[in-house]
């Protein structure tokens, strides 16, 4: 089956019990079993739950894997991922992780005996000459945060599988109607469930997939060992917006491919940032690995930080805050918000100016976008 009907069908079949057409919200704890030793197919929710399994078969089936396991957020996903590892270990990440993500593993897992580098994303020559014998992980987000970089997951994938060392991709900023890096090659997918998959800006969620049996028994052992696991309404809010992913990526795509170009034509603006622009860095790579550019678009305007301040105070529909893949248009300032985390000589290091801005474009009209972005650019 394609991708939209796997969107309304994996995993969500009438009810058993009463044919309700939607997945019911199964808000319980605990489940009756029918004698020791008997349970009818769940015991208790945090191992597991009816509403909690339709989503990990969806998730699955959207990612085109064999296994899904749904977490409370996606630094939750990420954890879980994370257990495969022991002290002594080695990963290599892309130089332009989530900030969130970097703080997981800079201020929890280093130090607890876990050694990373940070390549750039971009190069995979450089990803492959960072493996060393201990690398247990290489750890990819692509498009990257918050400039919008390819990391060439094929490529990345043959020099990971050539040294027996597991791809973990965060494809959280292109979704699964976009890009499927188990397709490409890689073990293991991560997702914020937050951002696109949820699209509603009402839940936060995480999710890993995966198609390797084993490493299915060891990630599905922790998500229940450790128990950050989401409830069944979280889970339900989450299967609602799956269902309609693929139009609202459609959309979303739309309308970051006008505001790019507007963006990049417009006399205030240095730099945009979109992989749908032909003069992005890896714009072929891009067209060859996505089927779709996406929603995400960053840029950086002439003014330095008071120009930002200013286009900050007069946007109208761009709403100021964290987060991303909602329907509504956000505007985020990196540097002070999604990647506060990170050291000031780090950032400057990843090429995030403190002019750089980032937009999360909705699915509003496009007309409604650009006039917005228009007044709030006037005379800059
Ligand atoms: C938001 C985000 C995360 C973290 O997810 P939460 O749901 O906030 O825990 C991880 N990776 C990327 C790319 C994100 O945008």
């Amino acid at each position: 089956m394609k991708f939209e009907t796997l969107a309304i069908h994996a995993g969500q079949e009438p009810d058993a019990a009463t044919g309700a057409v939607t997945t019911p919200v199964y808000q319980t704890s605990t489940f009756q079993q029918d004698g020791i030793g008997k349970p009818r197919g769940y015991e208790y929710s945090r191992t597991g739950n009816p509403t909690r399994a339709a989503l990990e078969t969806a998730l699955a089936a959207l990612e085109n894997g064999r296994h899904g396991l749904a977490f409370a957020s996606g630094v939750a996903a990420t954890t879980a991922v994370l257990s495969l590892l022991r002290p002594g270990d080695h990963v290599v990440a892309g130089d332009d992780v989530y900030g969130g993500t970097y703080r997981l593993f800079e201020r929890v897992y280093r130090p607890l005996g876990v050694a990373f580098d940070y390549p750039p994303a971009t190069d995979a020559d450089a990803i492959a000459a960072a493996l060393r014998p201990e690398t247990r992980l290489v750890w990819i987000e692509t498009p990257t945060n918050p400039l919008l970089r390819i990391a060439d997951l094929q490529r990345i994938a043959d020099a990971t599988r050539a040294r027996g060392v597991r791809l973990a991709v965060d494809n959280t900023f292109a979704s699964p109607f976009l890009q499927r890096p188990l397709e490409l090659g890689a073990d293991i997918v991560v997702h914020s469930a937050t951002k696109y998959l949820g699209g509603h800006s009402d839940l936060i969620g995480g999710a890993v997939i995966v198609n390797d049996d084993e490493i299915h028994r060891r990630i599905r052992f922790y998500q229940n060992a450790a128990g950050a696991v989401p409830g069944p309404w979280d889970c339900w809010l989450t299967l609602r917006g799956i269902k309609t992913l693929a139009v609202r990526m459609r959309a979303h795509e739309r309308n970051a491919r006008a505001v790019a170009e507007f963006l990049a034509a417009h006399p205030a603006v240095e730099r945009a940032h979109y992989p749908g622009l032909p003069g992005h860095p890896q714009h072929e790579l891009a067209r060859r690995q996505m089927s779709g550019f996406g929603g995400m678009v960053s840029f950086e305007l002439r003014g330095g930080f008071a120009a930002v301040e200013r286009f900050v105070a007069r946007v109208r529909l761009f709403i100021l805050a964290e987060s991303l893949g909602g329907v509504e248009s956000l505007v985020c300032y990196p540097p002070r918000m999604t990647h506060a985390a990170l050291p000031p000589s780090e950032r400057r290091r990843r090429g995030i100016g403190d002019n750089l801005v980032r937009l999360s474009v909705g699915i509003e009209d496009p007309e409604d976008l650009l006039e917005d972005l228009r007044q709030a650019l006037a005379d800059a």
